[in-house]
């Protein structure tokens, strides 16, 4: 932790026990919370919360969490893709009230909501994914939860962030082009996280592939995601896209797939790797982390992306260390609440920085 954040042991020391007096953290030697994780020193409290509400997979989660990671209250409300601005605006407000409801019933007083919003960048005015209106729904959220800090972001930086703290402090050295494959398609460029946080989102599921491609539901026509999502694959599949959705690897194994099917999903993963691979000649990034629904299906897509990156990248493949990380599709709303867990702690954080910066100036013989 000391090299990353360039803080000294006795530095590190002092936050955390400023932490604990805040009761932010408990110092024991339990095992991290997130697979791969460094086998802890710290456990974070389990009497603080932070809550979400993330539109995903044609629906609107909103849960609450403890800083453990512990999902303590989950429900969602079914969205479909196309919904006008009011059945948006009155199904996250029904979904809201739920949240309240269950807040106020037990007594949880929540420190951070993350909100995560398919197609959101702050600088575009209307959103070509969903029908919503940030502004609109922070003023709800603020008027359902007063004076609860509120973070807005893309889903896929959601998901890049759920993925950072699955793996661990530490883990994944270098920059990588981080990809989610689900109902909606996004990518977003790493680079060294532990120190920076550094995350930019890209809307790679919105390549446009072949003009004259499927129609997609962001106005084009032949964008990767038209022909990668689990709504376009799970047809042609002949299963259901929510089954595809929370498909393990357990399952995807047992699928059987007539020849027909199989040459089917092999193009689709091609044209996923021609969009990987036009993405990689945008940045010397060569290693590419693939989650979704081919991570499930990893050992029967590995050749296909690879050989859609081969024919799309400037030199070929053999520079590019590809990696599939599965369980992450259908943990809605658990990528929102690692994500508040995030901003939560980043807050807390920097406030624990001036304070032993503060001992340090202050207090010289407490050193
Ligand atoms: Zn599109």
């Amino acid at each position: 932790m000391s090299e990353t954040t360039g803080l000294t042991d006795a530095s590190i020391s002092r936050i955390v026990a400023e932490l604990k007096t805040e009761n932010l953290v408990d110092e024991t030697r339990l095992t991290a919370p997130y697979q791969g994780g460094p086998s802890a020193f710290l456990t974070l409290s389990k009497d603080r919360h932070v809550g979400a509400v993330e539109f995903s997979s044609g629906r609107v989660h909103v849960g609450v969490g403890s800083l453990t990671g512990e999902i303590r209250f989950s429900e969602w409300l079914d969205l479909p893709d196309g919904a006008d601005l009011e059945t948006v605006r009155a199904t996250y407000r029904r979904a809201l009230h739920q949240l309240t409801d269950h807040v106020d019933r037990t007594g949880i007083q929540l420190r951070q909501i993350a909100v995560s919003i398919p197609g959101y960048h702050e600088d575009l005015r209307v959103n070509p994914i969903i029908a919503i209106d940030p502004a609109n729904i922070l003023a709800d959220i603020q008027a359902a939860q007063p004076g609860v800090a509120l973070l807005t972001a893309n889903s896929i930086m959601t998901r890049a962030v759920a993925h950072q703290l699955k793996q661990g402090v530490g883990v994944a050295a270098g920059p990588y082009l981080y990809v989610f494959v689900g109902h909606g398609v996004g990518a977003a460029l790493i680079d060294d996280f532990a120190a920076s946080g550094d995350v930019a989102p890209c809307e790679i599921g919105h390549m446009v592939l072949d003009p004259r491609g499927p129609r997609c539901r962001c106005g084009h026509a032949g964008c990767l995601e038209a022909y990668v999502s689990t709504a376009a694959v799970a047809p042609a599949l002949g299963i259901r896209e929510q089954d595809l959705l929370t498909i393990g690897a357990w399952q995807a194994g047992r699928l059987k797939l007539s020849a027909r099917s199989r040459g089917d999903l092999a193009t689709r993963l091609i044209r996923l790797g021609h969009a990987l691979g036009n993405a990689l000649n945008l940045t010397p990034v060569r290693r590419v982390v693939v989650a979704g629904w081919p991570a499930e299906l990893c050992d029967q897509v590995q050749e296909a992306v690879l050989g859609g990156i081969d024919a799309s990248l400037f030199g070929g493949a053999s520079t590019v260390t590809l990696a599939f990380s599965n369980a992450e599709l259908g943990r809605e709303p658990a990528a929102g609440l690692a994500l508040a867990t995030y901003a939560y702690l980043q807050r807390g954080a920097m406030r624990a920085e001036e304070l032993a910066a503060d001992i340090v100036t202050n207090h010289p013989g407490q050193r």
